[in-house]
């Protein structure tokens, strides 16, 4: 069983229904899904805001790789344009941390687990600790707990992230 956190994140377009579009195409392998926050663009590139959340999926068949390939797919299914770096974006989906029996450190050429810039995202990091408060957090001094990073950005980085009142649907099993 592996088991992925998973951050989303469209600007473009219809943004809730891009990330429904990743709820549902995990279907029954989504365990837990993140309220829909609203986030000021990082960056220099003038953009529209972001709609971003975390989801939490469990699979057995997936190892990092197989999870950044479905991440991809979802991507690649909306449409999005690989263009400026920092750009807006259709669809993204980053693979924020992954474990089998342990967390999973992985270092591959198109491949960082965990994510290495999820400690300095408070988009990233607000919605996770909404669905698990806990969640810890390999960075380079080790395992961190993610409140703690999250308390240590500038007050103005989390005041970005504000609760949009938008949800995700949760289908299959869960209904
Ligand atoms: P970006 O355009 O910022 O979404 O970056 C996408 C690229 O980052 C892809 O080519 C991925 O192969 C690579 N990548 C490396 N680590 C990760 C990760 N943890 N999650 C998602 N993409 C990753």
């Amino acid at each position: 069983m592996t088991r992925v956190v998973l951050s989303i994140g469209s600007n473009l377009g219809d943004r809730l229904a891009r990330l429904q579009s990743v709820v549902d195409g995990l279907g029954e392998a989504v365990v837990a899904v993140s309220p829909v926050y609203e986030t000021d663009p990082w960056g220099r590139v003038e953009q529209a805001p972001f709609l971003n959340a975390a989801l939490i999926a469990e699979d057995p068949a997936y190892d990092g790789q197989g999870w950044l390939r479905r991440a991809q797919e979802f991507e690649r299914a909306a449409g999005r344009v690989r263009g400026e770096r920092w750009g807006p974006r259709t669809l993204d989906v980053d693979l924020i941390a992954c474990y089998g029996d342990t967390e999973l450190v992985v270092r591959e050429p198109n491949l960082t687990l965990p994510h290495p810039l999820a400690h300095l995202r408070a988009f990233v990091m607000v919605p996770w600790l909404a669905i698990e408060p806990d969640a810890r957090l390999t960075v380079a001094e080790g395992p961190r707990r993610v409140a703690q990073l999250l308390a240590e950005l500038e007050p103005a980085d989390r005041a970005a992230v504000r609760p949009s009142g938008l949800t995700l649907e949760l289908k299959g099993r869960h209904s």
